[in-house]
């Protein structure tokens, strides 16, 4: 649904941006379909077309030749090198930048070398591996508009800390954001992980009321209700890792049994499907690239066959699927969307058996579907949705603005 725009001259900003999304949504407009969708005067899109185009942020893009006699219309689009945005996605195992243009496509994709968990040496490389995206891109540094973190909860949004993340010890209240911001010159936006998959996925054209569910080294939820990021009070929205789903399930480090987090973890899985007897004893639990190796193994296992590794799988589809029909039910969603760096592995078989734990118990179901899918954006979802937070700004027009124009 396009945004409206306000005829008054006070609020240019906030119209400008209005226009911009109403050409983002459509791909290509002409003026007059500008005006139709905005609300805004013919004079209003004329000036503020100018703007654009002389900004860089916009082009022409050919002409529309209508039915009638009338002039053929110039279509405007999207001018993708106009400006870009960087995503960092930190996640305890790997640290992955990209940038995007405009348009919100990846024009580049790195790696950051992971040497050491020491935050400085961390942030150093981060900060390296902007440039060389940059560079690689032939991205103009001036077009750079900022930067996007996507961090394991719990952060600390108004100082701008990542306070505990998983599996990086050394990490305690790091001021993550400034840091950057010091090192690239670059303004800095710090969020959730799960926040940013979700918003990711909105970018993506998956707008309505959906659940992100979030399956790496933690399991979160991140929101969008009605084409909107929900955030809560402190921006950590969607810890639902300690949710209990098996009270005979694995020993969690919150002190409980069965959360949904620990459950779901491939350690946990790997552990079981070895008591089974049909993964071979003798992997270390503690050797993170060994319990890869094996979960690998079980997830192709369960794709190709019945049988217990299929069982295992399943269960927790189940488990997973009652954590996702009380959120669902809750809000009143229409869909929920897997991702993380589990996901990929897990999808052949928990997709099917979420949908058909779902099947039949989801309440609203007389009202509406409840649709069950995965990201389309990949393993890179995290770090694709932090550049979606930067663009996002260039995009959203501040309402705060247009209330001063309305009085
Ligand atoms: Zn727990």
């Amino acid at each position: 649904m396009a945004r409206r725009g306000t005829n008054l001259d006070r609020v240019g900003g906030f119209n400008d941006a209005v226009v911009l999304d109403a050409i983002r949504r459509s791909e290509q407009l002409s003026r007059v379909e500008l005006a139709e969708a905005t609300g805004l005067s013919g004079q209003a899109i004329s000036n503020i077309a100018r703007r654009l185009l002389d900004a860089g942020l916009v082009r022409e893009a050919g002409r529309l030749r209508g039915a009638g006699l009338g002039k053929p219309r110039t279509l405007l689009e999207l001018e993708p090198t106009g400006q870009y945005a960087v995503g960092v996605h930190l996640d305890p195992s790997v640290v992955t930048v990209v940038l995007l243009d405009l348009t919100g496509e990846v024009v580049a994709r790195r790696p950051v070398d992971q040497v050491a968990d020491e935050p400085g040496v961390l942030i150093d490389g981060i900060a390296k591996t902007i440039e060389d995206a940059i560079s690689e891109a032939g991205a103009a540094r001036d077009r750079v508009t900022g930067v996007g973190i996507a961090a394991p909860g719990p952060i600390d949004v108004e100082r701008g800390m990542v306070v505990d993340p998983p599996n990086l010890s050394a990490w305690h209240r790091v001021p993550l954001r400034d840091e950057l911001q010091r090192r690239t010159g670059l303004p800095v936006v710090l969020d959730k992980d799960v926040t940013a998959a979700a918003s990711a996925e909105k970018w993506a054209g998956q707008g309505g009321s959906f659940v992100f569910f979030y399956l790496g080294t933690g399991v979160g939820a991140g929101l969008v209700i009605g084409d909107e990021v929900v955030r809560g009070s402190s921006s950590n929205v969607g810890e639902i890792g300690h949710v209990i789903v098996d009270p005979d399930g694995p020993v969690c480090y919150c002190g409980r049994r069965g959360c949904v987090g620990e459950s779901s973890q491939p350690r946990y899985l790997v552990q079981q499907a070895v008591q089974a007897g049909v993964l071979a004893q003798g992997i270390d639990l503690d050797d993170r690239q060994a319990v890869d190796t094996a979960f690998s193994r079980l997830c192709r296992l369960a794709a190709d066959g019945s049988g217990v590794p299929r069982d295992l799988i399943a269960t927790l589809a189940g488990r997973i699927a009652k954590v996702v029909e009380d959120i669902a039910n809750l809000l009143d969603l229409d869909r929920v969307v897997f991702g993380g760096p589990h996901w990929e592995q897990l999808a052949p078989v928990l997709g099917d058996a979420v949908r058909a734990a779902l099947d039949g118990r989801f309440l609203l179901r007389s009202v509406h579907p409840f649709e069950v899918t995965g990201t389309a954006l990949g393993a890179d979802v995290g770090a694709i949705g932090a550049g979606s937070l930067v663009l996002d700004q260039t995009f959203s027009p501040n309402p705060s603005l247009a209330l001063v124009g309305e009085r």
